[in-house]
């Protein structure tokens, strides 16, 4: 592999990336904070030849609130995200996610544009951004478009954007305060892993544990992450206890459909989605789980 076998395009500014991209289109590689690129090139196995760096579009860099929404810029990394106040205030979840993104190396440069346009369905941002109904801004030259995030993926790989959109902004809805959240991944090591399985959940519970509303969304156990539909019907307006833990978390385990590969057997993926839900519902019933608290201690 040889760097210098590829030509760089660094514009300054959106208008010159989108303009770049409506003339190369599919020739030509977007490239964020490259933690995927980089592997792809050393690895021989990308067909463009050409790279079109974003990462001097400044203005794809900020987190802004309006109203219920949180709007983040693509060009925001997994650090960036951890240390937002709005961010911890309100979608907590997605802070937990980025935590476990890599190690600080990684979460200093990956972007969540990168995890969504690197389109795995083990990607540790997305079941989050599931559970926060986050819709996907694509920008073209010529048009603007919003996608609903649980809509933006096709499969392994493919997703709705077109060779001249760019992914420019993530929104997301905040989390009401005082509802449980939990994001839970099983890799086959403890830190810097790929997820075998993960799973992020946002409930909404009365105070007798009554589930009024439940989002459950996995990933890497389906062709692109999934919502849970049928198990989150299961557990609405029934009460939280051990059984319907159990029998959520059974159904869970049912409705995906893991593939065997090198790294667990789809059986073994199906047990591991088993317990992951049921180890953050039991929480959940227990009041260990944490909740949307509307405070937050951290670096600003
Ligand atoms: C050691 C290591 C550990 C990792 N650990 C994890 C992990 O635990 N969990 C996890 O989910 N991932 C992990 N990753 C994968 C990677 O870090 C993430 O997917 C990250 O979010 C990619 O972001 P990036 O900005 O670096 O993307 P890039 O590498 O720049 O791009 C990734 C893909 O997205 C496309 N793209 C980039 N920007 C845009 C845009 N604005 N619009 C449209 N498409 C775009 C690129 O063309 C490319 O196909 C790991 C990677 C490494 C090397």
């Amino acid at each position: 592999m040889n760097y210098s076998q590829y030509v760089v395009h660094s514009p300054q500014n959106l208008n010159e990336a989108l303009g770049i991209l409506k003339e190369k289109a599919s020739e030509i590689r977007l490239i964020s904070g490259g933690t995927d690129v980089m592997v792809l090139i050393k690895d021989n196995i990308i067909k463009e030849k050409e790279l079109l760096n974003l990462s001097f579009l400044n203005e794809l860099r900020y987190i802004h609130e309006e109203g219920n929404t949180i709007k983040i810029g693509a060009l925001i990394t997994y650090k960036e995200l951890e240390k937002s106040k709005v961010v911890n205030l309100n979608a907590p979840i997605l802070v937990d996610a980025s935590k476990t993104i890599g190690a600080a190396q990684i979460q200093n440069l990956g972007t969540l544009a990168g995890n969504l346009g690197n389109a795995s369905p083990a990607g540790d941002s997305i079941p989050p951004l599931y559970v926060l109904n986050a819709s996907v801004k694509l920008q073209s030259a010529d048009s603007e478009r919003v996608v609903p995030v649980s809509e933006f993926f096709l499969g392994p790989r493919k997703t709705k954007r077109a060779p001249n959109e760019l992914i420019t902004e993530i929104a997301i809805e905040k989390t009401k305060p005082g509802l449980y959240y939990f994001f839970k991944k099983l890799g086959l090591r403890e830190a810097n892993a790929i997820s075998l399985v993960s799973v992020a959940c946002i409930a909404d519970l009365d105070q007798y544990k009554k589930v009024n509303s439940i989002k459950l969304a996995l990933g890497a156990v389906a062709p692109t992450v999934m919502f849970a539909v049928k198990s989150e019907k299961l557990a609405t307006d029934k009460q939280l206890d051990l059984n319907l833990v159990d029998e959520i978390a059974r159904s869970v385990s049912e409705e995906i459909s893991p593939i065997t590969d090198i790294r667990g057997s789809a059986e073994y993926r199906r047990r591991a989605a088993y317990g992951l839900v049921y180890e953050g519902l039991y929480e959940v019933l227990m009041g260990t789980a944490k909740r949307v608290s509307g405070s937050f201690e951290g670096v600003y």
